[in-house]
């Protein structure tokens, strides 16, 4: 595999950056350089970088192989779920000929061509239980986007039943913020708010019982949903909703080892924890409250990074990326 993927847009013959994010990049076909059409339609490029973001900073060096990680933990997800709820990647097929209009070989195992997609504004949160945002929410108000919980309930608690949290996208280097149902009604309107909450937590169930008899707690996790060109966004139909984005991946959610489950502290999980630990230590000389980038990782944090991503994958698909 290859070396840290963590740069920014690439030169990519036969697409055309656009956009990116903390992690990802976005291409859309370089229509003159294709003869005016792509042969697959209305498509975008995305591509998953070895970027790891902690606190809302991008840092340096990346996480090798993280990218590849998060596409092919996506793809095996979508493949799960495709009777609940269909999907936007159309092919991820590599080639070497410049200007098909295939995965350019460079960027192969890491990127998908997709079906371009008018994203919902939402973060569509499904949590099974309770920790971040949501905890914090929960102890200053004893509800999560205005659903009340029972009194009691600690760090990693499971929930009486899976909950729909919303949350507002940010911008970039901005926090999501939740947000309550109503919210979602008011910016998508009420019939496609239902539809993102129901496929949410369809999804997430169906998730959380796969990831379960391997041995892994999905504790919570964020999908972004959209509609194609042509549909209307207000009232999408049954069908009209696709699930876009990566899905179910580390970075989108949160896996804890089910047999280390132990409420009342943070859970140890399958991310970037040995990234934040090593941030907020004293070792690092960082102080996340100032308005400074962080220091660079060291050569073993990168390194058991990695081996967690790696692991997260085997555990949940059942097979070696390597
Ligand atoms: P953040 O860094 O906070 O995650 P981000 O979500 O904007 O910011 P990425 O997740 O790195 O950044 O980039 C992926 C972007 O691509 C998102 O804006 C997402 O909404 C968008 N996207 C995903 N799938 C599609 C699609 N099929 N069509 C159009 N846009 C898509
Ligand atoms: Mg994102």
């Amino acid at each position: 595999m290859n070396d840290a993927f963590e740069g920014g847009a690439l030169d990519l013959p036969g697409w055309r950056h656009v956009y990116s994010g903390k992690v990802r990049d976005l291409y859309e076909p370089d229509l003159p350089a294709l003869g005016g059409a792509h042969p697959l339609g209305d498509v975008v490029l995305v591509v998953a970088s070895d970027r790891v973001s902690a606190y809302d900073h991008v840092l340096r060096p990346g996480i090798p192989d993280k990218g590849v990680v998060l596409t092919q933990l996506s793809l095996w997800w979508f493949e799960q779920l495709a009777d609940l709820v269909p999907h936007h990647v159309v092919s991820v097929e590599a080639s070497a000929e410049p200007f098909d209009g295939l995965v350019p070989d460079v960027v192969a195992g890491r990127a998908m061509i997709c079906r371009r997609l008018e994203m919902y504004p939402v973060e569509c949160v499904a949590r099974g239980y309770l920790t971040g945002s949501g905890l914090a929410e929960y102890q200053a108000s004893g509800s999560v986007t205005g659903i009340a919980l029972p009194a009691g309930l600690v760090d990693g608690s499971r929930l009486p039943e899976p909950i729909f949290t919303p949350a507002t996208k940010a911008e970039l280097g901005e926090h999501d913020e939740n947000v309550p149902f109503s919210a979602v009604v008011e910016t998508v309107g009420e019939r496609a708010a239902a539809t993102l909450r129901d496929l949410t937590l369809a999804v997430y169930a169906r998730a959380e019982s796969i990831a379960r008899e391997r041995g892994v707690i999905l504790a919570d996790t964020k999908f972004e949903f959209g509609v194609a060109a042509g549909a209307d966004p207000a009232d999408p139909g049954a069908l009209g909703v696709v699930l876009g984005d990566e899905v179910l991946t580390p970075d989108s959610s949160r896996f804890w080892p089910a047999d280390e489950w132990e409420p009342g502290h943070a859970q140890p999980s399958f991310d970037k924890q040995f990234v934040r630990d090593w941030l907020t230590s004293p070792v690092s000389g960082w102080d996340r409250a100032a308005d400074t980038p962080p220091p660079a990782l060291p050569a073993d944090v990168v390194a058991r990074t990695r081996e967690r991503y790696l692991e997260a994958y085997e555990r949940l698909t059942g097979t070696a990326l390597r």
